[in-house]
């Protein structure tokens, strides 16, 4: 016999079997059902497969910037060379072909490490699905090729393949956040938003870093000179470390993933 949560599981499977099941067979993309990847369950910055976090010892924490197209905020990267802060710096292609020299520099700078940010700074989708109005990529091939043209091209310049990945929006879905992994990267979501997109002011830097715990990433951008985010961790990040905390790269506390769950689970 049924319980009622199991008639209303039913209903719930009978309902998106009618309304999906012809729209998953009309408009599944070709290029899915060749390649042989499900469709995707999952779709955000968070999930299965993406590092949001990492298990701190003490008062830790890990800074990440990202490099979308536009300048090089070099009075932010001066910050963090003077106080000898790690951080994983992820490049855009485009950035890349912006600033080879400056590339070059920083991947040789031990406190640096260089992650991936996309070939053409999309979400990362198997099905075309969008981000703050930005479409994403449409096909596991399309989402392969986004990792990979920057993985090569990083790999080149720097002589170093990338580990780390982080999307253009920092969206996936779940068969995405598989195909990064298939690249031998890392997917790095973040826990702490600190400058929205490099637009914050000084205080609202200051007040977004406040959120941080031990363990959190936080997500900061260095494509904008002049933003409120350099002047801001001029102040801050000093005043963190004498208040007791630890800036960490990634790579010293982000051990082996181990293999990501199955795709299609039912948890989804
Ligand atoms: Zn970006």
């Amino acid at each position: 016999m049924h319980t009622r949560r199991d008639m209303v599981r039913l209903g719930a499977a009978a309902l998106l079997g009618g309304l999906l099941g012809p729209v998953l067979v009309g408009e599944a993309p070709a290029e899915a059902r060749r390649t042989g990847y499900p469709q995707p369950r999952r779709w955000g910055t968070a999930m299965p497969g993406i590092v949001t976090a990492f298990p701190a010892r003490g008062r830790q924490i890990a800074l990440t910037f990202d490099a979308c197209a536009g300048g090089y905020d070099r009075a932010l990267i001066a910050v963090l060379r003077r106080h000898r802060i790690p951080a994983v710096l992820f490049l855009n292609a485009h950035w890349i072909d912006a600033h080879p020299r400056e590339t070059r520099a920083l991947a040789r700078d031990p406190l640096f490490t260089i992650g991936n940010h996309g070939t053409r700074h999309v979400p990362l989708s198997v099905t075309g699905r969008s981000a703050y109005g930005i479409a994403g990529t449409a096909s596991p091939a399309g989402a392969a090729t986004e990792v990979s043209r920057n993985h090569t091209k990083i790999a080149r310049l720097t002589g170093r393949a990338p580990r780390w990945f982080r999307t253009g929006t920092a969206h996936y879905d779940d068969v995405a956040v598989r195909i990064v992994a298939e690249h031998g990267e890392t997917p790095v979501g973040f826990t702490v938003n600190a400058d929205a997109g490099g637009t914050e002011s000084v205080a609202g830097v200051e007040a977004k870093l406040r959120a941080a715990r031990p363990g959190s990433i936080v997500l900061a951008h260095m494509n904008r000179p002049g933003s409120g985010t350099a002047a801001a961790l001029a102040v801050i990040l000093p005043r963190m470390r004498a208040a007791g905390w630890e800036f960490v790269s990634l790579d010293r506390v982000v051990g082996d993933r181990g293999p990501i769950p199955e795709l299609g689970s039912s948890d989804g």
